[in-house]
């Protein structure tokens, strides 16, 4: 028996091999290397498919996070309000651009930030607002924009886990100043290198973002601020532009999956499956997320059944070392704290198939009858 993996992404290039070796060829034989015409093409075809103006493509989530915040002319002496449950990206890019990351606790039964806490955090030096889409799963937009609209604050969506996740219809990226996206080969749609995403309504912040990932230059050679290089190459958009297509289909195979798991472990004690969708929520599942006391066990009882599963993640945000000048001690963000105790995600992807996820219920099911022989 082989290791059953969180993510296999081998499969999905199997499926797909004809398909994106013609596009990397094509690429190779056509002498433009970087931001050509394969960028130029998906930055339009992804723009349509988010139902967003402007698509700016730019080397990584990261630093499409750290573009927006500059974009926006966030900087030394600003606070930015954000989430302590997330990958370390979300709040490095705040410290990058010389701003304050703000934290809020999350509500534990969808992981995001929580609307209802965010207002007492607010301060003279708040400018923005920087919710997660955790897991797939989108922020509460409609409480939030509503929050940033009455304290005249940017919102600044970090969509690195959730492309195609919808909120009454409307995708994530399209409610903020801007929407963040990362490509990296593990979300829903990777390209095989780095990649990542801008989103936004505004022309002049679209026309400030292109300027920034070019070293601050509008004309060739002339440079009006001090940007970087962060430009996307032209192999990654051909395979993200051959990827983009079947994007919709995987999402709704992921979801398929995540309600095959909810059937096959509503049942089994001890484990907290997550909490459904809200009205006019559309999650799309780049993890599938399981709750469980005495982790470490269970993880490694399934590690002996040859179930690879993650923990994303194990210290929060607040409680990080690069963040200890801030002052935030053990208890100041309990449900952050204790989610990072116990939370387990479980193999998902679009090809997982049925039977793989029978074995992952059983062995779950021992995993837990062991520790708590009923
Ligand atoms: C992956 C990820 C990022 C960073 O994206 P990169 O492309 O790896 O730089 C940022 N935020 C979250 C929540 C992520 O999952």
């Amino acid at each position: 028996m082989t290791t059953l993996p969180i993510v296999d992404l081998t499969t999905q290039y199997e499926i797909l091999a004809a398909e994106i070796d013609a596009a990397v060829k094509g690429v190779f034989g056509s002498g433009h290397y970087i931001m050509g015409p394969n960028v130029a093409a998906f930055e339009r075809e992804i723009a349509q498919y988010i139902g967003t103006p402007f698509a700016i493509a730019v080397n990584s989530g990261t630093d499409a996070l750290h573009l927006a915040l500059r974009s926006l002319g966030i900087g030394p002496g600003d606070e930015v309000i954000t989430t302590p449950f997330t990958f370390a990206a979300t709040s490095e890019a705040i410290g990058i651009v010389g701003a304050t990351p703000v934290f809020v606790d999350i509500d534990p039964e969808t992981y995001n930030l929580d609307p209802s806490k965010i207002e007492a955090a607010i301060t003279r030096k708040t400018r923005a607002i920087l919710p997660v889409h955790l897991y797939g799963r989108p922020a509460p937009m409609v409480p939030i924009m509503e929050i940033a609209r009455k304290a005249q604050l940017f919102v600044v969506e970090d969509c690195a886990q959730a492309i195609g996740a919808r909120v009454g219809g409307r995708q994530v990226g399209t409610f903020g100043d801007f929407g963040c996206f990362s490509f990296f080969p593990s979300k829903n749609l990777g390209c095989y290198g780095d990649g990542g995403l801008l989103t936004t309504a505004s022309e002049d912040l679209a026309e400030q973002a292109r300027m920034l990932r070019v070293h601050g230059s509008k004309i060739k050679y002339s440079h009006s601020s001090l940007g970087i290089n962060s430009r996307l190459d032209e192999v990654q958009a051909a395979i993200l532009r051959v990827k983009l297509r079947h994007l919709d289909g995987w999402n709704l195979a992921r979801r398929a999956a995540a309600s095959r798991y909810d059937v096959l472990l509503a049942e089994v004690p001890g484990v907290k499956i997550p909490t459904p969708d809200g009205d006019g929520q559309h999650s799309v599942f780049h993890q599938y997320t399981v709750r469980v006391d005495d982790r470490a066990t269970v993880q490694s009882s399934l590690a002996k059944a040859q179930i690879q599963s993650m923990v994303y993640y194990p210290i929060p945000l607040h409680l990080q070392q690069v963040h200890a000048d801030l002052g935030y001690t053990l208890g100041s963000m309990p449900h952050s704290e204790r989610a990072a105790q116990e939370v387990l995600s479980l193999p998902i992807f679009p090809e997982l198939s049925s039977a793989d996820q029978v074995r992952v219920a059983i062995a779950l099911q021992d995993a837990l009858a062991i520790l708590d022989p009923a």
